[in-house]
């Protein structure tokens, strides 16, 4: 017999029952043990609040990995779910669909890029975006291939861009890895032009580094960058699935650092929740024929709906702009924290992306003590913790935030 055969004959083994489960234990029976993961399971969410399954309330200012941009269970988005829930969800991209295209029309005609492909991730955003360099090397750098990146780099947890990510530690596991990817320091533009040779077919950045702990580099790195690749006929990608959507508090950072890519790659905030990511590129850069790429799910008409409700809402309310000011306000206030404490050694981020930086590896503790009084918060390094709120957050809430901050530190004396 048959597995589930067995399991639905024994009614009383069946999952899903609705006595108390400790999840905790449950998780390590059924699922990978991939995921480090806080003691705490999340079953509700309104706004920049969430709840734990005994009830306690936190203040989210991880949101989802910088991706609940409009705070949890937004009414905008759950409207459009619903409305395209009931309509259509998945008809694959053998044909057209609405969504998909009113999404991308948004997306291409917001920024300085001309054609966009929707993804499921970022990773296949990223992804996609090195298939694309790789036909641009063939088609018109011949047969150039390889791509520059920066180390402390994170662009996903696919092979390929488990490659181009520049941390040691996620790549071993998995070597060999896709060969065609050479990682220099980040913010160094002197790295990127030794390492370019005639097989360079792109350089691939993110404007600021999110994972590798909210690294903000010069304010003219990105620039003397885009003139290298000008220079040299190579292609500027810009991996904003952190950065874009409004996270540093321009619609895409790189409009904050003045330069434009030839392709840039979004993911997280772009749905305001739903899974969803895509890369854009220049008319110039655009060299895919048909065939080239796709997918089963990519752009399908549920996820568009809810992004394309997400990025009008976004653009509509100026949230960006929003997201500039509580940037500056929170940073202010880290700022009083940082004099008071002298644990605290740095504040760096853009807009609502920022780190908190110790002088020793506490941000697990922090983390903790903070997720004890009730606030969310990410331990980003080991001596930093990162704070990503959604981008609609209010300074009550931010207020809120940074006594918890204040009351944690003073304990820790
Ligand atoms: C999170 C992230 C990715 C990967 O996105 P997933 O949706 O987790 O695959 C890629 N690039 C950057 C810059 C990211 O922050």
């Amino acid at each position: 017999m048959p597995y589930w055969m067995k399991l639905m004959e024994n009614a009383k083994e069946r999952p899903l029952s609705t006595e108390k489960i400790n999840w905790k234990e449950l998780e390590s029976k059924v699922f990978m043990p991939v995921f480090k993961r806080i003691p705490v399971t999340l079953v509700r969410g309104k706004g920049t609040k969430v709840w734990d399954d005994t009830g306690k309330e936190y203040l989210d200012f991880v949101a989802g990995i910088a991706v609940t941009s409009l705070g949890h269970c937004h009414p905008v988005l759950v409207k459009a779910l619903k409305k395209q829930a009931g309509t259509l969800i998945q008809t694959s991209n053998l044909f057209y669909t609405i969504p998909q295209l009113q999404l991308a029309e948004l997306l291409v005609k917001t920024s300085c890029l001309d054609y966009a492909f929707i993804s499921n991730s970022g990773t296949e955003a990223v992804e996609g975006a090195i298939k694309l360099a790789r036909r641009y090397g063939k088609v018109k750098l011949d047969g150039a291939y390889e791509i520059i990146t920066t180390m402390n780099s994170f662009h996903g947890r696919t092979l390929a861009a488990t490659a181009a990510t520049g941390q040691n530690k996620m790549q071993e596991p998995y070597t060999p890895l896709p060969t065609g990817f050479v990682n220099v320091p980040f913010n160094d533009i002197e790295a990127i032009k030794n390492a370019t040779t005639r097989i360079t077919c792109a350089v691939m950045l993110e404007p600021v580094q999110g994972e590798g702990g909210v690294n903000v580099p010069a304010d003219d790195y990105l620039k003397k960058v885009r003139a290298w690749c000008d220079e040299k006929g190579i292609l500027l990608i810009l991996d904003e699935v952190q950065t874009g959507i409004g996270r540093c508090g321009s619609l895409y950072a790189h409009e904050l650092f003045g330069v434009e890519p030839d392709i840039m790659t979004l993911a997280k905030g772009l749905g305001g929740g739903v899974p969803i990511g895509a890369f854009l590129a220049k008319e110039s850069a655009c060299v895919f024929k048909k065939g080239e790429h796709g997918g089963t799910f990519v752009g399908n008409p549920l996820v568009c709906a809810a992004a394309f409700a997400v990025l009008s809402y976004i653009l509509d309310k100026k949230i960006p702009e929003h997201a500039a000011k509580m940037g500056v306000y929170l940073e202010d206030g880290l700022k009083k924290l940082a004099a008071k404490h002298d644990v605290i050694t740095e504040i760096r981020g853009k807009g609502l992306l920022i780190a908190v930086k110790f002088k020793s590896e506490i941000a697990e503790q922090v983390l903790l003590a903070c997720l004890e009084n009730g606030l969310l918060v990410n331990n980003v390094k080991l001596d930093a913790i990162r704070l990503m709120p959604a981008l609609n957050v209010t300074k009550k809430d931010i207020d809120k935030a940074l006594a918890i901050l204040d009351k944690v530190l003073q304990e820790r004396r």
